[in-house]
């Protein structure tokens, strides 16, 4: 599939889940949810036939999210059934890391759910850490669940997957102090650190001015610290993060800055599902076309592909993030 831009469109990225055990401050920061009626969410089995539709148009990589996907209910079953759809190469987990640690029951065995997730096809985890101090931690999320974020990095590196990254999320006044200790935390285990920018999707209050830390500012933090960064646009992993490197080290870091990088959206190979059965052309804008409704109706798989063809061609050149962009859905319906 290729949009109207000459976008190759080969990555989807799946929410299972608008629920969470989480309530970041710039996601959902409200402890009274009304998350979706379980009708309208799709079944394991539905989101499996639209992704293999998927793969069927030349999608290879796919990443779960959610919400917290972890928090779903017989996850693994899900991740039995991708095992299944030839044509994804390359699968990934977006987490916040809490659940990997906890013991599951894997083909007869007890181990981690890290582990089953990896034994399962599971190439890379994307783990959100904001912070590593424990106060600042229960701040930013609502809950006292670093260590067992911690120990869920731990269980990662134990289960062996190919790359473990880090996200942390930028936020004036509340982790501009953590940065330099987030960079030494991922140098000294071997996780790719990622900063983001906040961005707009959410409808809270949190989302100002003067919460805004653009990444440059981060980068001169960083530095005051390091040393200057050399850039190293040759290096890219799947998204648009632009990576540094560390004087006299290899390690690099990624800045994702969806509101001040105005190249940002320039190599987009994206196409998110919600896990009400949206399929979304891009993050930050408001266009989404229904595949439940088709899917619930039995129409065939030629159908489905329609529905994608339709999605693509309808993605923007751009987000709308800096054109006064209104939130509509919050990021964990959406899925991050
Ligand atoms: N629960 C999982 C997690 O914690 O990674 C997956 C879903 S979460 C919505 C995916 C990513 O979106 C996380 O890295 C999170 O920090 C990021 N995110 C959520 N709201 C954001 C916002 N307003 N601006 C920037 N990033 C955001």
């Amino acid at each position: 599939m290729e949009d109207r831009f000459g976008h190759r469109i080969s990555y989807l990225r799946v929410s299972i889940t608008d629920r969470c055990n989480e309530r970041c401050v710039y996601c959902l920061p409200d402890e009274h949810q009304d998350w979706l009626p379980r009708d309208q969410v799709l079944t394991f089995e539905e989101m499996a036939r639209v992704i293999r539709v998927a793969a069927g148009l030349g999608v290879t990589k796919l990443r779960v999210t959610g919400g917290e996907p972890l928090t779903r209910r017989n996850v693994l079953h899900f991740f039995r059934l991708l095992r299944e759809i030839p044509g994804i190469r390359d699968l990934g987990l977006s987490t916040n890391g809490s659940l990997l640690p906890k013991e599951v029951e894997h083909e007869g065995r007890t181990v981690t759910m890290a582990a089953a997730l990896r034994d399962l096809g599971v190439r890379t985890v994307n783990v959100s850490l904001d912070t590593l101090d424990p106060a600042q931690y229960a701040a930013f999320t609502g809950r006292d669940y670093l260590s067992h974020t911690l120990a869920g990095l731990e269980a990662a590196r134990a289960a062996g997957f190919e790359s473990i990254k880090l996200n942390c999320v930028l936020m004036r006044g509340r982790n501009e102090d953590q940065l330099p200790r987030l960079v030494q935390f991922a140098g000294e285990h071997g996780y790719l650190l990622r900063f983001i920018e906040l961005m707009p999707v959410s409808s809270t209050e949190v989302l100002t001015e003067e919460n805004f830390l653009p990444l440059a500012e981060a980068r001169r933090i960083i530095e005051r610290s390091t040393g200057p960064l050399t850039v190293r646009p040759d290096f890219k992993t799947n998204g648009p993060a632009l990576y540094y490197q560390l004087p006299n080290s290899e390690q690099l870091i990624g800045f994702i800055g969806a509101m001040t990088d105005l190249h940002f959206c320039e190599s987009c190979n994206k196409l998110r599902l919600t896990c009400e059965g949206k399929l979304r052309p891009c993050l930050g804008s408001h266009l989404e076309t229904d595949i439940r409704g088709p899917l619930r109706l039995g129409v065939d798989d030629a159908t489905l592909a329609e529905v994608f063809r339709a999605t693509v061609d309808s993605k923007p050149k751009q987000h709308d993030f800096r054109d006064n962009y209104q939130p509509g859905r919050k990021m964990i319906a959406i899925g991050g």
